[in-house]
Order: structure tokens, then C-alpha cells, then sequence
């Protein structure tokens, strides 16, 4: 019997979430986000992805490289419970887990298998060639490491009738966003780079990222996340409202 096992790393994702705040809790729910596996070392081969453009969704196994160096806890408090309420790590989907493996479907777009120049700075003629998998309905940070890919299959994959707990599910905040003058324009400067930014925005504040104790109270803090290289900041204007006040372009501050 073996106790530890080692895998290696076989790509990096390229996401919009530059850090944990506002990502959604699973994927599929943020249908804008979009983002790019690139396959690294010996697994960047279009051998290991030939006929894998067949399947509209893929299983991505991934390591929680963001909250890795934090441990693991036996028991968690899950959001879906208001925060205050434990379960056992092994019911939750939480990130604190014995061995920091996450478990993502998301929609495969294209497989594009490009020439790129080699880190090699001395050489203008050395080319490596790259495959990138370009992927959709993400909820995975900015270069997470992917340890293995597999095909969705829906026959084996779907479950009819499970049970799903105390998150059968998916959350509804009843929130409405709205963006400032400001806000929008900004967007409106930005459409060619970033045609989705908008969807993108609302999509992911729609989930109210709010620590659970705060829904449903009044809140007039400001809250800032980034989303691509973007700083957006947003406020709740009552209950069930929230404003995107300004989103600044990180690049041009
Ligand atoms: N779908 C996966 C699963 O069930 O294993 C992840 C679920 S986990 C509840 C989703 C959260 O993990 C996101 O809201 C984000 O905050 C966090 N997350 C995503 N990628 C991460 C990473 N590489 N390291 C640490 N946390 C990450």
C-alpha cells in the first residue's frame, strides 16, 4: 500500500479571476467567464487531446494552488449555510480539503495547437509549439495547476433523481445589478478587447459574493474585485441592488 502519491502538473489555466473573491462556487453558473488551459511539459502534445474536440464538456482535476499552503480543516462552515453551521470537510465542496483536489466541468470551445516563441531570449528562430485548450463556465483561479482532463460523458455523468443535499439547488439572490455612467463607459471603451466584460460583471455579482452573513442586510461598504486586468468597484444602493460604481483598467493606472 502505498500512503503518498505524486501526479505532475499537465497545464495552467489563464482565467479572469485574478484572485478567490467573486469567483462562483461552482462552474457552468458564470457562463461569460472564459479562459485558456494551456497543456505544459510532456503533456503540451496534440497526441493527448486528439479526439477530445468531440465533447462539448470536460472534467478539469486541479489543485487549490490558492489556498493549498492554508492545510485542511475535518470540519468546514459552507457558505450555502450561512456560514454558520460545520459539516465534515468530505460533505462540502470546500477548498480546505486532506488533498487540495478540485473538480470543475467546463465547456471546451476549440483546441487550438499554436507556434509560439520559446523562452529561449537569445534565439529569434526558436519556436515550441503549444496546445491551449480554450474553455468556458469556468470557476477556477488564475493559474491553477490541472493535474488530469477527462471527457463529460452525459450517460454516465448525469445522475437522474440524486440527491443533492443541503445544496440540491443552485442559489438565487434575487439581486439586480446595475453600472454607473461611469462604469459604463469605461465598458464602452473597452468592447473590442473584451466584448463579454459586461455579461461577465453581472453574471458574477448577480451570486452576491458577499460573505453569507451580509445578505439580505443593509451594506454600504465598498467592495473591489478584479476580473481580467480590471479593479471593479461595486456597492449595495439597497437590499436586493447593488451598483458597479467604477472599473478601472489596471494596465493604464
Ligand atoms: N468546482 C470545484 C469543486 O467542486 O471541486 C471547486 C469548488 S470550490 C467551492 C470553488 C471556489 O474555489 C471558488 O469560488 C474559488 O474561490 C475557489 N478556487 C478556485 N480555484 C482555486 C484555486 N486554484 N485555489 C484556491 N481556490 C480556488
Amino acid at each position: 500500500m502505498t500512503s503518498s502519491v505524486n501526479f505532475n502538473v499537465i497545464g495552467t489555466i489563464d482565467s479572469p479571476y485574478k484572485e478567490k473573491f467573486a469567483i462562483p462556487r461552482q462552474p457552468g453558473i458564470v457562463t461569460a467567464a472564459q479562459g485558456q488551459l494551456h497543456l505544459t511539459g510532456l503533456a503540451n502534445n496534440e497526441e493527448l487531446v486528439r479526439g477530445l474536440e468531440q465533447f462539448s464538456h470536460i472534467w478539469l482535476l486541479f489543485v487549490f494552488h490558492g489556498t493549498q499552503s492554508q492545510g485542511w480543516k475535518p470540519l468546514v462552515r459552507p457558505p450555502r449555510l450561512g456560514g454558520n453551521k460545520k459539516l465534515g470537510v468530505l460533505a462540502t465542496r470546500s477548498t480546505f480539503r486532506p488533498n487540495p483536489i478540485g473538480m470543475s466541468v467546463v465547456k471546451l470551445d476549440r483546441i487550438e495547437h499554436c507556434t509560439v516563441n520559446s523562452d529561449n531570449r537569445n534565439s529569434t528562430e526558436d519556436k515550441t509549439s503549444q496546445v491551449i485548450l480554450h474553455i468556458s463556465e469556468l470557476d477556477l483561479l488564475d493559474g491553477t495547476p490541472i493535474i488530469d482532463i477527462k471527457p463529460y460523458l452525459p450517460y454516465a455523468d448525469i445522475v437522474e433523481n440524486a440527491h443533492g443535499g443541503y445544496a440540491q439547488n443552485q442559489p438565487s439572490n434575487n439581486i439586480t445589478v446595475e453600472f454607473s455612467p461611469l462604469s459604463l463607459k469605461t465598458l464602452a471603451d473597452n468592447i473590442t478587447h473584451y466584448p463579454t466584460l459586461q455579461s461577465l460583471i453581472e453574471q458574477v455579482l448577480i451570486q452576491d459574493p458577499r460573505p453569507a452573513y451580509k445578505h439580505h442586510k443593509s451594506d454600504d461598504k465598498v467592495y473591489g474585485m478584479s476580473l481580467y486586468n480590471f479593479n471593479i468597484k461595486w456597492q449595495m444602493t439597497d437590499l436586493t441592488t447593488l451598483q458597479v460604481i467604477t472599473i478601472e483598467d489596471a494596465k493604464h493606472v
